[in-house]
């Protein structure tokens, strides 16, 4: 009996499996490539070759992506990325009152108190940070990410980089290796300069009190976690599955939802093979005319996502007397 988590974001698609301790049997992450009904797909896949589709007894969705994962697999419960990745960092550890999150696109501050979410904060405008960003700055120096926080650690100096901005650190940090500054030297001034940008901003009048999880991809670069611990004053901790925490706290709220409803939506693994696609329209009920997303299963609306007022939401073409098209 298992319990399945999906975070569908703009740059990765996560799935877990957690066991009904909530312990963590599978992950899967594959990149979303901006085709996210894919990216599903092939995650299916993968869990359809390895588990009867019987055994799973839950599901849950988060991420961005996340009424459209709803619509296509069917889950028991649908969150937004703060509920998840704090009901998984309180079941890894209760003590948490500071969850730091970096993702690909994105990054977050969760504040908690005696395990409840009391403020967050949220940036999705500026790419300084985020795994996307260090991604690219890994390219550009011809260093495999993997290794970028080794090399922030052996740095002997560090160097101050213009952090404010992805566009200014970039060529900041291009200057600073026109003066002849070490890599190391340089990797190690960005990550400081992205961990006083995420205070500054992200973390802007927020208390950030121990413990602090540190999740999201961006978790394995301990250059960055070193400079959060040098700027915060004391330890980090980094869980095991620092880049699964959205898709494991989907799956443990979805096997939470199963317990109180006694049956779940899940639709097992037949998404797989079904030729999935969507289409859009422009609703107009009202002024809003908002772009409405409609999905499909072969011939069959599986559901509609976009509308600010529920007017589509969880409809089917026979609820709403259409026809098919
Ligand atoms: S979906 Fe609702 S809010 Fe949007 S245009 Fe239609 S009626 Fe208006």
């Amino acid at each position: 009996m298992y319990y399945l988590g999906v975070d569908l974001g703009s740059v990765s698609t996560d799935l877990a499996l957690v066991d009904k301790n909530h312990n963590l049997v599978e992950k899967i992450y594959l990149k979303t490539r901006g085709n996210p009904i894919k990216a599903i797909q092939e995650g299916f896949k993968i869990l359809k070759d390895k588990y009867d589709e019987r055994e799973i007894t839950a599901a849950g969705t988060t991420g961005s992506g996340r009424m459209i994962a709803s619509a296509i697999m069917g889950a028991d419960a649908v969150k937004n990325e703060i509920t998840a990745h704090a009901r998984a960092a309180l079941e890894f550890d209760k003590e948490v009152r500071t969850i730091i999150e970096i993702g690909g696109q994105d990054s977050k501050i969760i504040i908690i108190n005696k395990g409840i979410v009391t403020d967050f904060a949220m940036n999705t405008v500026c790419a300084a940070g985020t795994g996307s960003f260090l991604d690219r700055q890994a390219e550009r120096l011809e260093i495999p990410i993997e290794e970028f926080g080794d090399y922030a650690l052996r740095a002997g100096s560090t160097v101050r980089i213009a952090g404010r901005c992805a566009v200014f650190a970039e060529s900041d940090m291009i200057h600073k290796q026109q003066l002849g500054y070490a890599k190391e030297e340089i990797i190690r001034g960005l990550c400081d300069a992205l961990v006083r940008n995420y205070l500054n901003n992200v973390g802007k009048g927020k208390t950030i009190l121990p413990k602090v999880l540190f999740q999201g991809g961006v978790a394995a670069n301990k250059g960055m976690k070193a400079a959060f611990e040098k700027e915060l004053g004391f330890e980090i901790f980094v869980p095991e599955n620092y880049s699964m925490m959205g898709a494991i706290g989907a799956a443990i709220i979805a096997g939470d939802q199963v317990k109180k409803t006694g049956k779940t939506k899940f639709r097992g693994f037949k998404l797989a093979e079904n030729n999935i696609f969507s289409r859009s329209f422009d609703c107009d009920g009202c002024p809003n005319r908002c772009e409405v997303v409609k999905i499909y299963e072969n011939d069959n609306i599986l559901g509609y996502f976009g509308d600010r007022c529920s007017r589509w939401t969880g409809k089917t073409n026979e609820i709403l007397g259409l026809r098919s098209g």
